[in-house]
């Protein structure tokens, strides 16, 4: 059976930024649809680290990116607290890192406009009595640690909100294109086979990894580099802080408190395939190494269970093997000018902490298309939390947690990690 809907413009791809663009096109005013394969951020915004970075990792090699990212985080912090942890970030320079780093990292914080303050090693022992007790210097930067359920879900509510509609389970299959135009797509409902067409006055694809595989439907050639990270989540939250490594951006670098449990992060492999998610023990032992130059005792905590997701890199041109050295940048790709393909949009690379503005640019590049002058206001909007509109889908481990403490969940803990008891 075949359905057919329209809309004004229609969106592929339901992670952080295909959510967020769903959200500002709708705030602006357009009608608009998302599509995504499976349910809302399953594809790497699900499978995150889960930092909003503060810029701090990006100060040196990527001044830009950082810039970036501080601002963000800045506005992020105002629109979407109630997914946002203010954990702070240390980055610490351990034995085994270069000691001039620490100079050229707080010059280069100071250059992108970055608050930075170095700490007496007492204090940070104070602060965090787990750190490896050889640390020589320790930077303070605003990192947090940010849940992106809550954020992703609350963008979908908002964009509802404002008449969007979400379609879960519908993976496109076919972009429909007449005269060099892309006029919609053709969808398969994955729980029923349905087949779906949508006729769309202009489609935004932001499949993130799969962006590649999209812009080929209409013959146009996206050059995605897939970079696989693996994450472990340790059984004990060791640290309070976001904790990184005062280095260039390397394996197992950093360590991110979420909940109760601590997150340790990340490997950096290209790979042909943005599905293929299998973890190496090697990878996993790689993260256990690292997480003891952090923490001595790291390796006496239970590892609980691994998880990878795939980096979103862009690269016009052949990338090296090392997918540390493609940038974290963001490019909005209007196919009509690139490839002759009207009504067709990508939004290519970025970080989980730039989705905003990355939806920003999407949404004014759509604006300038169809010549309407509709300004953005995501920055200033308080997306909806979930306990304002009662009926909460999962809870939040916080408050499993607090009642955990005050004897308010009883019995036999079965599952540390998610605060499950036999009751
Ligand atoms: C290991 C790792 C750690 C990271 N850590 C951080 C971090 O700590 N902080 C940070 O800021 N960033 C981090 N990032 C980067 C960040 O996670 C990504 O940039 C961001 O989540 C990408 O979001 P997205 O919406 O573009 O892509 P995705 O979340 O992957 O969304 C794309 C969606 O498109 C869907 N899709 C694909 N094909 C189709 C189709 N045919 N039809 C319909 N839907 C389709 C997919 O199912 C997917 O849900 C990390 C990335 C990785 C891999």
């Amino acid at each position: 059976m075949t359905t057919t809907k329209s809309t004004e413009i229609l969106v592929i791809g339901g992670g952080v930024t295909g959510l967020g663009v769903l959200f500002d096109l709708a705030q602006r005013g357009f009608k608009a649809m998302l599509l995504e394969r499976e349910d809302l951020a399953t594809g790497t915004s699900g499978r995150f680290h889960g930092l909003l970075h503060s810029g701090g990792r990006y100060a040196v090699k990527d001044p830009h990116t950082a810039r970036e990212c501080y601002a963000e985080n800045t506005i992020l912090r105002r629109v979407m607290p109630h997914a946002i942890e203010d954990t702070g970030g240390l980055f610490v320079l351990t034995p085994h890192d270069d000691p001039a780093y620490g100079e050229r990292f707080a010059a280069a914080c100071q250059s992108a406009g970055i608050p930075v303050e170095e700490l007496e090693i007492a204090e940070l022992l104070r602060r965090e009595p787990l750190l490896n007790p050889n640390i020589s210097r320790a930077f303070a930067v605003p990192d947090a640690s940010v849940d992106s359920w809550d954020a992703c879900h609350a963008l979908a509510r908002g964009a509802k909100e404002y008449g969007a509609e979400v379609l879960t389970y519908r993976r496109v299959t076919q972009l429909l294109t007449r005269q060099n135009r892309v006029t919609g797509v053709e969808a398969q409902n994955a729980l029923t086979g349905e087949t779906l067409t949508i006729e769309a006055g202009m489609v935004v694809n932001a499949a993130g990894a799969w962006a590649g595989q999209i812009a080929k439907m209409a013959g146009c050639e996206v050059k995605i580099v897939p970079g696989k990270g693996v994450m472990v989540a340790m059984n004990y939250r060791m640290v309070n802080t976001l904790i990184n490594r005062c280095h260039m951006p390397a394996d197992g670098d950093i360590l991110v408190p979420v909940g109760t449990v601590a997150v340790i992060g990340t490997t950096s492999m290209q790979v042909s395939d943005p599905d293929d998610l299998r973890i190496e023990d090697w990878e996993v032992r790689r993260m256990m190494d690292e997480g003891e130059k952090l923490i001595p005792a790291f390796k006496q905590f239970r590892p609980l269970r691994a998880w990878a997701g795939v980096r979103p890199l862009y690269q016009e041109t052949a990338a090296g093997s090392n997918t540390r050295d493609v940038t974290r940048g963001h490019q909005v790709l209007d196919h009509a000018t690139r490839d002759g393909v009207e009504g067709f949009v990508s939004i290519v690379g970025g970080k989980w902490t730039t989705y905003r503005l990355m939806a920003q640019d999407t949404v004014d590049e759509v604006c300038r298309k169809l010549n309407t002058n509709r300004p953005c206001r995501t920055a200033d909007t308080l997306l909806p939390a979930e306990n304002e509109h009662k009926t909460r889908r999962y809870y939040r481990l916080n408050e499993r947690l607090r009642q955990r403490e005050h004897g308010e969940l009883p019995g036999q803990l079965i599952c540390e990690c998610e605060l499950v008891t036999r009751q």
